[in-house]
């Protein structure tokens, strides 16, 4: 099955990339920063993304929109169609003259917003940032940093593009560490600027971060939320790097690997996987914390919220040979909800499922409408949870007895999470269990849109 969240990129280096990458260039010529642009615009344009390319200060918008089309013939039917925009620097990074990152940050949103209420998969950019400039080099870093997040949890590819004769050495080293991928032009090749083992170091250093006392430190109040705030871009940068890296050795795009090796970057990706879901919780409970929690609702059909957890969810469920049915009732209309976060809940509950089931064992997904709501059913036939405990699991860092000797991990995070999502949105959620017989576990949405309230649970979570 082909997975919406891998983007064609267009280019013979990096020929796919999931959403949320951000990658770099540095180029000597007018002629190596188009080499680039040309089949990365048009990959876009063609897989139905809203593409933005904001221009070299050495091109005049005219002569931009005629080297496009040399590469793209139907460019004017795209450009009808409202979706691409070539804008030069001073009209999308300035204003007077002034540049005020956060802004700029805004405006990007903004735009993807309008682009996926116009029907696009998301947004592809392009930058160029030979405007910046000594005087304004710590402003465009912190800016840059700050976007990386933003591109990271959205539906956006973007690739800045530096003239090598506008930045020094220091500046490199800037540009390469706020970026999963750079790119440099060497012997009339693309090659990368930035190793993957450069990368492997950093994440083992950050999954340090994240061991188990980091539980015991959050209960304690001594970790403060900032550190959450850096270590989350730190950490979920590599990690998608690795991530994009290990699906490309899988697919065979750096040359020919055997079974064994497979099987190794099969594991490193589930890995991947099951981390990138830890952080996600991680930093759901940060926003708990602190009330700082944002819904970004949108409108989208069941079948495609269920495709996109199962998606990630698949290859957990191969490795334990666990079987999903997955049934959803006829006639479900579209949900309008923060689809990361009730995503996040399905992957929770899923993995759950998965988690506590035998290998080869059966799970059962069904969805249905219920009154004014949607019921989603997600039914394993494990260990089961015992009575006492249906409350309790869905408390802070809760873990059954039952399973404390079996060496199954975990952080009695995702369920309490799951609960605060769902109930910001105007649902609940319970379960029905036996133990050696399975789990239920079920929550209902609204059908009609909520404003989903302002949570902040933790604390009566802790207690
Ligand atoms: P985690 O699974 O990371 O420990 P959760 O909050 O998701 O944290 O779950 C809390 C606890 O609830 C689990 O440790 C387990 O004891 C129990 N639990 C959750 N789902 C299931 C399930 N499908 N079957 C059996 N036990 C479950």
């Amino acid at each position: 099955m082909k997975n919406p969240a891998i983007r064609k990129l267009g280019l013979d280096v990096i020929k796919e990339a999931p959403w949320g990458t951000h990658l770099c260039f540095f180029y000597d010529s007018i002629n190596d920063y188009l080499d680039i642009i040309k089949p990365y615009i048009k990959a876009g344009l063609e897989n139905n993304e809203f593409c933005v390319w904001i221009i070299s200060k050495d091109l005049e918008k005219e002569k931009a929109f005629e080297i496009l089309q040399t590469a793209i013939p139907t460019l004017d039917c795209y450009q009808r169609k409202k979706q691409i925009e070539i804008l030069s620097h001073s009209e999308y990074y300035l204003n007077n003259g002034r540049f005020d990152g956060e802004a700029v940050i805004t405006n990007w949103e903004n735009k993807l917003d309008n682009a996926r209420s116009a029907g696009f998969d998301g947004l592809r950019v392009e930058g160029d940032i030979s405007w910046v400039g000594t005087n304004r080099w710590k402003l465009f870093k912190d800016y840059e940093f700050e976007l990386g997040n933003v591109i990271f949890n959205n539906k956006i590819l973007a690739i800045c593009s530096y003239p090598l004769k506008k930045i020094g050495a220091r500046e490199i080293i800037d540009v390469i560490e706020n970026h999963h991928f750079a790119l440099i032009r060497r012997n009339e090749k693309w090659i990368y600027a930035k190793s993957f083992v450069d990368m492997m170091d950093k994440l083992l250093d950050i999954q340090n971060h994240i061991k188990g006392e980091n539980i015991e430190l959050i209960k304690q109040g001594i970790v403060q939320n900032t550190l959450f705030n850096v270590s989350s871009h730190e950490i979920k940068t590599p990690l998608s790097s690795i991530k994009g890296y290990t699906q490309m050795l899988i697919k065979e795009q750096f040359g020919t690997i055997n079974e064994q090796q497979k099987e190794v970057l099969e594991i490193l990706k589930r890995n991947t996987d099951y981390l990138n879901h830890l952080i996600n919780n991680y930093l759901n409970l940060v926003q708990l914390q602190t009330g700082t929690m944002k819904f970004i609702v949108e409108k989208i059909p069941i079948k495609s919220l269920i495709k996109d957890t199962m998606d990630i969810m698949s290859p957990l469920a191969d490795s334990k040979k666990v079987k999903i049915d997955v049934r959803l009732a006829d006639g479900l209309p579209p949900l309008s909800i923060d689809v990361d976060k009730i995503n996040q809940v399905l992957i929770n509950i899923i993995g759950n499922a998965i988690k506590f089931s035998p290998e080869g064992a059966s799970i059962n997904i069904n969805v249905k409408k219920k009154n004014e709501y949607i019921l989603f059913e997600i039914q394993d036939f494990g260990l089961g949870i015992p009575k006492n405990e249906h409350e309790k699991i869905f408390g802070m860092f809760f873990q059954s007895e039952s399973i404390r000797d079996k060496n199954i991990k975990g952080s009695g995070l995702g369920l309490p999470i799951s609960k605060a999502i769902v109930e910001a949105h105007g649902g609940q959620i319970w379960v029905d269990s036996k133990i050696g017989k399975g789990s239920k576990f079920s929550f209902t949405l609204p059908i009609k849109s909520v404003k989903a309230r302002k949570i902040n649970l933790i604390k009566g979570l802790l207690e």
